[in-house]
């Protein structure tokens, strides 16, 4: 027997059950291995009592079930908590918990930093350095259960840490279908919501393999071409492009899509802007998650005063246009949006 092959936190039920069929070992052993794992939270070999002793013996020696580790924690004030994951070859990313009332969520990161580069994100300022492998993203949100408070549990996952997911399609598909497994954590497929900067191919993919269940929030940030490609700089698809697809998707009934708009001032902040946003959404069933920038020390830009961010807001609103604005979460720890890094890509 050997698991070191075997990416086993990212697989299906299915697949252990192929593995163990390699092995020798008998099927029924997949649905429990995947019930330790998944649902129970647990990922210590010696407390899975009801497997035999030869598949806890061997899980132990390979570390098969350790795709990832923490790292420091750092809790906030407001009870966020930041999470430095390690990756098997010294590489690091960030995950973060967010409790919010009786909700929990969960900010996943799926790349080791990030190509698209958009001038007010920290994630994206020294460049892409991998893919996460499905087992190290599933694995974030694995470790985590340690670090949630008594009575907290998982509500919704968020793909809006360190990199563009719809980059690492394959990886990030896969942790959402594990995400909602039925056998597993079994979220519902509205409470785990992928974020994009706006790559058409991959939202057409997803729209297809979820039956457009995934719920997809799209970084926009401008309502013109130019202030777009100011702000999200490495990104070819063009904001007429980014809305066809979005009426393209195969959004189930009173779905809507999130868009996610950072407030910078003097950049994409006046009242123009607001009134050229309310037209360019107009075609689409959306709420808009309005952020005020949160500042950082690898960006010179800001967020508009209170007075502007209200006026901004009030346009929307005033169109029909449902508007949340996000909270600043975490920001003593570096943990609020946009401030996210690998403790090593920093040096
Ligand atoms: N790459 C994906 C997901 C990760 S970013 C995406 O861009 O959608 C998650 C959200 O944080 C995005 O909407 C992003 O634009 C926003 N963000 C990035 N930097 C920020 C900052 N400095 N202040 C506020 N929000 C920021
Ligand atoms: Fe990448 Fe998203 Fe940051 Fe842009 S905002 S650099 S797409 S992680």
């Amino acid at each position: 027997m050997n698991f070191e092959d075997y990416q086993i936190v990212s697989s299906t039920p299915d697949e252990l059950k192929q593995m163990f069929a390699e092995m020798g070992v008998p099927p029924f052993r997949a649905a429990q291995l995947f019930d330790w794992i998944h649902k129970k939270g647990v990922l210590a070999p010696a407390e899975m009592t009801n497997l035999p002793e030869n598949i806890k013996a061997e899980l132990a020696r390979s570390g098969a079930l350790q795709s990832v580790q923490v790292g420091d924690v750092f809790t906030s004030v407001d009870g966020t908590r930041k999470l430095e994951i390690m990756l098997r070859d010294e590489k690091t990313v960030e995950t973060v918990l967010i409790p919010d009332g009786a909700k929990l969520t969960q900010c996943i990161s799926s790349q080791v930093g990030c190509s698209v580069g958009c001038e007010f994100c920290r994630s994206g300022k020294f460049g892409f350095k991998r893919n996460l492998t499905a087992a190290e993203i599933i694995g974030q949100v694995l470790v985590a259960r340690d670090y949630y408070n008594p009575g907290e549990q998982l509500t919704n996952v968020v793909f809006m840490g360190i990199g563009e997911p719809l980059h690492n399609y394959d990886n990030v598909l896969r942790t959402y279908q594990l995400l909602c497994h039925p056998d597993g954590l079994n979220l519902s497929s509205r409470k785990v919501t992928i974020s994009t900067a706006g790559i058409l191919r991959g939202i057409e993919k997803l729209g297809r393999d979820t039956d457009g269940k995934a719920a997809l929030a799209i970084s926009l940030h401008a309502a013109d071409e130019a202030t777009r490609r100011r702000l999200v700089t490495g990104m070819k698809a063009s904001l007429a492009e980014i809305i066809d697809s979005l009426k393209k998707y195969p959004l189930p009934k009173r779905r809507r899509f999130t868009i996610e708009y950072v407030l910078v001032k003097g950049v994409n902040d006046s009242d123009e802007d607001a009134r050229n946003l309310v037209r360019l959404l107009n075609p689409i069933p959306v709420k808009v998650n309005l952020l005020p920038l949160n500042p950082h020390d690898l960006s010179d830009m800001e967020p508009p005063d209170d007075v502007r961010v209200a006026a901004f807001q009030q346009i929307l609103v005033s169109k029909g246009i449902s508007v949340f604005m996000r909270k600043r979460r975490g920001d003593d720890i570096k943990a609020a949006c946009g401030q996210l890094l690998g403790k090593k890509e920093e040096s």
